[in-house]
């Protein structure tokens, strides 16, 4: 059901991640997040940035916002996005962490090329029994972050599919059992956080469209088996809630997985079996390539496109960003467009600076075409002309 976009049009969000204040040392490692917070230095570094991301969001006039994945530990390339989940679910030997060999999930990347650091950093505790949500914790962190703002935090995290091919496995017979079992886990853990009133929950990179354009010859793993996957995650969810499904083409080091823009058109009806209300597209970086597919074959949802990308320093004009909204407008209706970025800005490689400008942008960028259309703007303090600290000319 609608709830974190109900009632707003064209509304704005980031996928999720945002960079990390030099100052933000601590890490959870494999301690689970409330014994964590136990300790007082853990708990003012958590609760200072968690204050920074939210804050900046909120100078920036986004509708719904985001924790910032304050949750994640300083690893090479963001790698606690998918490390999280197994270091604290139960059913893994956390303490005896193994290597992922190579090819797993179709990702491959020789040595010379700066993912390959990022394969080497997949270091994974090993499956050694049935898989729980043990301390996964979702509804403390998503709590931790919705008292400090009157703005709608939607809380994402990674599909149970890159979860499982990361893992190596002394107890599932099949990688679709490993897949369906972490999914039965996630979905539990997220059923408790819908309960607890979160009106945004967003499954990060069902990999529909990744095993799509790899064309890869496995009769087992195929973009159906991923949909299934995905629907058993947030099966009874959108009774509660809003279900989001995050695609992009890759942000770790804020790298592309492909050197080549790839196009969605192959996965796009496939995707469209998604049980959710909201699916947002990397738009930005592929110039918009697919929004007119898109906006054909994607029916009966909501479609967030990206108008900000998270490859690149240069921050988009808000002229830039309304042009690329005009241009989905051609082919999605105002009512079914939600405005965000290509992926997260915080998975190595951003200065929180940019990150912050690029909010901004984004923000005015939609009040251009909110104008346009006679709908009501946003409030942006961080574009408030009588704050600017530089004199007028005279
Ligand atoms: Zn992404």
């Amino acid at each position: 059901m609608y709830r974190g976009t109900k009632d707003i049009k064209l509304p704005t969000t980031i996928t999720g991640s945002l960079p990390r204040p030099s100052w933000y040392t601590e890490n959870l490692g494999t301690r689970h997040f409330l014994e964590a917070m136990v300790s007082r230095r853990f708990r003012e570094q958590y609760e200072d940035a968690l204050t920074c991301y939210l804050r900046d969001q909120e100078l920036a006039g986004l509708d719904i916002v985001t924790d910032g994945d304050c949750r994640f530990d300083d690893d090479v390339g963001g790698q606690s996005w998918t490390a999280y989940p197994p270091n604290h679910m139960s059913g893994l030997d956390a303490a005896h962490p193994e290597p992922t060999p190579a090819g797993r999930g179709g990702i491959a990347f020789s040595r010379g090329h700066i993912l390959h650091d990022y394969l080497e950093s997949r270091v994974m505790p090993v499956i050694t029994g049935p898989i729980g949500r043990g301390n996964l914790q979702y509804t403390a962190m998503w709590k931790a972050a919705q008292r400090f703002t009157e703005k709608p935090v939607k809380f994402g995290a990674v599909s149970a599919e890159i979860v499982a091919f990361a893992l190596q496995d002394r107890h599932y017979k099949s990688v679709p059992d490993r897949m369906f079992a972490i999914a039965d886990a996630f979905n539990e853990e997220y059923h408790e956080l819908a309960d607890a009133g979160c009106p945004v929950i967003q499954i990060e990179e069902p990999q529909i469209h990744l095993i799509a354009v790899r064309k890869i010859q496995d009769k087992v793993i195929t973009p159906q088996l991923m949909v299934e996957v995905f629907n058993r995650t947030v099966k009874g969810l959108r009774a509660k809630t809003e279900v989001w499904a995050h695609s992009c083409w890759g942000n770790p080091s804020q790298q592309r997985m492909f050197a080549q823009v790839q196009s969605y058109k192959p996965a796009l009806e496939t995707y469209n079996t998604v049980d959710a209300d909201v699916i947002t597209f990397e738009s930005s970086s592929s110039g918009g390539i697919d929004l007119e597919a898109i906006g054909k074959t994607i029916t009966g949802k909501k479609i967030a496109i990206g108008v900000i990308d998270h490859h690149t320093l240069q921050v988009e004009s808000p002229d830039e960003v309304a042009e690329k909204i005009r241009a989905a407008l051609k082919f999605i209706p105002p009512e079914r467009l939600v405005i965000s970025t290509d992926c997260g800005m915080g998975r190595e490689g951003m200065s929180r600076r940019h990150a912050f400008y690029k909010m901004v942008s984004l923000v005015l960028g939609t009040n251009i075409v909110r104008k346009e259309l006679g709908l009501p703007l946003a409030e942006c303090l961080a574009a408030d002309e009588r704050y600017s600290l530089v004199m007028a000319a005279k």
